[in-house]
């Protein structure tokens, strides 16, 4: 076995591991003695305090020289065994339950001095140390400060502690895959060093160089692999698309607004990856209703001018339809543009798909089903995918290699994440990224009202809908649980109708995508004034008219998510709000909730605060990704290093981009399959 194979060898080849523990260890996730490297002291216990008895503190971890006078083994079951000890301040009891005579007698002989260690108890006017875990005639290897690990039944301290030395004493050098200039800003320490360091019980909870540069290797590995994904997809080279400004003067000439700074910028990266040789594989990123529909439908009528097709996906049909009925009117007549949907009959359907395989059609929308079924484009130019974050490293890979070898592909996304997550998480593509929202956009005015003011909510709703505004109520759930005191949308609908008579819509995950489609027509062409919904309308649809979101409970309602709920609103010129609704008793975390909601319209901000208040592991899976995630990385607190790491990848890549150096580090940090499967 080599070095790396030990390190990634199951733990039960450690001396003392059998199935039993491993299993125990498994448990926590660890599996591999690399594993185990990289799992975190939580603490350390401090041993060092040797006292005599009549010192001992109640409560508190001490330890003791003490000699062992007298054993006391009762041959009733279930009365622990006990030992008496004494120096000559006093007397003390080691007290074991579970632990067999035999044992105790070898453990603590009559006679010879022994030190122990352990929680001091005091009963019937006895010291007690009850099942102590640091007994030894070596009063050198008690009194230290140990590490202590997260641990589980039947996994102690003691036994942890222990496999722990005598892996700490195999680890084996590693070759150095850090270049000289990163290992500098790391004071040139290695990783074998770091590693012991990490364990170091005086260095729990501390920062150093030698996490630091752990932090770093993980980081490194995720991006290698990143980069290696972007270079694969690039080396495929492409007709290069030719179009000219015409389309977008026109374009730009038929809205009646202007576009922004970030808008143009996103449109002119855009341009550039249609126009080059190299396959486009770029995220478009921006806060909800940042505008990136527009520089889709831009993108879409150059790469059609082009005389490419394209097609464009979004995550629901609703969505799908909004999108196509946009480029009905911003495209000229002679731009063949088509929808397919479940509900498309089974003779246009045949029509569409026989056109698109003739080059007949110059743009379809739809679901994402446009990619999985067998549909055959005769010519596709670019793929545009909407509202996409739950797509994986792997699946945009597939996907990229499906769309065919002239085919683009353009991601966008509006969960707006921080710069080091996109990295992490989008590190395979380029990105585009929208920033700043419409000038004239206003920010959206966000209250908080206990739920018991229900009526002064009733008002507020009665007073916009006379202004001819419409209102969103966002209910959490379905149907009326008894465990979960949620109000249901069927409920709270059925008490607006009695206010608002057939001025009320429901909408919720029960009804198929005809029966929703049918409701938000209504709302969209005002013959509802108000839509109760769950949270189904969560995602990118676009009603101009509604300025009012009122969501009840909102404090089961992620940041994130009511960030993207609120994103409904405020889409026009419009005064907007957004009320969110709670019941008294509000958590710390609650509150703060709220507070981050009324301090800012910012979505960056927001996913920030968010991932401070929750860990970044939740806010975008890893498991999507289909990275591994980080044990020892945070994209928060780590920003530097994300950003060291960033840099150093596209030095490597500007030199000889060879990641042989790296295979060990891309191995050990569980990268190497993904890189595999790219072959
Ligand atoms: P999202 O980025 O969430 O997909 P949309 O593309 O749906 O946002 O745009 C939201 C709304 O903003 C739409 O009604 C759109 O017409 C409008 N819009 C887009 N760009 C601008 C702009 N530059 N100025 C004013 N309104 C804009
Ligand atoms: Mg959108």
């Amino acid at each position: 076995m080599n070095s790396y194979e030990y390190l990634l060898s199951d733990i039960s080849n450690i001396k003392g591991i059998g199935t039993k523990t491993s299993k125990l260890f498994k448990k926590k996730n660890i599996i591999t003695i690399f594993d185990l490297l990289l799992s975190l002291p939580q603490d350390s216990i401090d041993r060092t305090n040797l006292v005599k008895i009549n010192e001992l503190q109640i409560g508190k971890v001490q330890t003791v020289t003490l000699n062992v006078r007298k054993y006391n083994f009762p041959r009733i079951r279930n009365l622990p065994n006990r030992v008496l000890c004494d120096d000559e301040t006093g007397k003390l009891e080691c007290v074991f339950f579970n632990s067999y005579e035999g044992y105790i007698k070898k453990i603590l002989p009559i006679g010879s001095p022994v030190t122990i260690s352990g929680k001091v108890g005091y009963y019937k006017k006895k010291y007690q140390i009850t099942n102590p875990t640091h007994i030894s005639s070596d009063v050198n290897s008690i009194k230290k400060i140990f590490s202590s690990y997260s641990l589980t039944d039947g996994l102690t301290e003691k036994k942890y502690n222990k496999i722990i030395d005598t892996v700490l004493k195999n680890i084996p050098d590693l070759d150095e895959w850090l270049s000289d200039e990163i290992l500098k800003k790391f004071k040139y320490i290695k990783w074998k060093k770091s590693i012991l360091e990490l364990h170091n019980p005086k260095n729990v909870k501390k920062k150093g160089n030698f996490l630091n540069r752990l932090i770093f290797d993980e980081i490194l590995s995720t991006f290698l692999i990143n980069s290696k994904i972007r270079k694969n997809i690039k080396k495929n080279k492409k007709i290069k698309k030719k179009f000219n400004t015409d389309e977008f003067v026109k374009i730009k000439n038929k809205i009646n607004f202007e576009l922004t700074n970030d808008q143009l910028l996103a449109i002119d990266q855009i341009n550039n990856d249609l126009k080059s040789n190299q396959k486009m594989f770029r995220l478009l990123q921006g806060d909800v209703g940042s505008g990136k529909t527009i520089v889709a439908l831009i993108a879409s009528i150059n790469v059609i001018s082009s005389g490419f097709q394209v097609c464009l996906m979004a995550p629901t049909e609703i969505l799908a339809k909004q999108h196509y009925n946009l480029a009905k009117k911003l495209y000229d007549k002679n731009i063949n543009i088509k929808l397919l949907t479940s509900k498309t009959d089974l003779k246009e359907r045949k029509e569409i798909l026989k056109n698109l395989n003739n080059n007949n059609i110059n743009i379809i929308f739809g679901t994402h089903s446009l990619f999985q079924e067998k549909i055959k484009y005769s010519n596709l130019g670019m793929v545009i995918i909407d509202e996409q974050h739950k797509f994986g490293v792997k699946q945009r890979k597939r996907l990229s290699d499906k769309g065919g070898k002239n085919c683009d592909i353009l991601v966008m996304s509006a969960t707006p994440i921080p710069r080091t997550m996109i990295m992490t998480v989008f590190g395979d593509m380029d990105t585009s990224i929208i920033k700043n929202k419409p000038k004239n956009r206003k920010e959206i005015i966000t209250y908080s009202k206990l739920e018991n003011k229900i009526d002064e909510i009733i008002k507020f709703t009665q007073k916009q809908i006379s202004q001819q505004n419409q209102v969103f109520w966002i209910c959490p759930l379905i149907e009326e649980s008894k465990k979960i005191d949620h109000q249901s949308s069927v409920k709270r609908y059925e008490s607006l109708k009695k206010i608002f008579n057939n001025k009320v819509g429901l909408l919720h995950g029960a009804l198929d995508s005809e029966e929703k489609n049918i409701i938000l027509q209504k709302f969209l062409n005002k013959k509802i004034d108000i839509l109760v919904s769950t949270t189904v309308i969560e995602v990118g649809i676009d009603f101009p008219n509604a300025n009012t979101i009122i969501i009840e409970n909102a404090n089961k309602f992620g940041l994130s998510q009511l960030h993207q709920l609120r994103g409904r609103v405020g889409r026009g010129n419009k005064e907007s709000y957004c009320i969110l609704m709670f019941k008294s008793n509000l958590s710390e975390n609650a509150k703060k909730r709220i507070n981050i909601l009324k301090s800012t319209n910012d979505g960056f901000k927001i996913s920030e605060e968010d991932m401070k208040l929750r860990g970044y592991g939740d806010l975008l899976g890893f498991k999507q990704s289909g990275l591994q995630s980080f044990r020892l990385a945070d994209p928060v607190l780590n920003e530097d290093l994300f950003l060291l790491a960033d840099r150093e990848v596209k030095k490597i890549e500007l030199s000889d981009n060879n990641l042989n150096k790296y295979m060990n580090l891309l191995k050990l940090y569980d990268r190497a399959d993904i890189l595999n499967d790219l072959v």
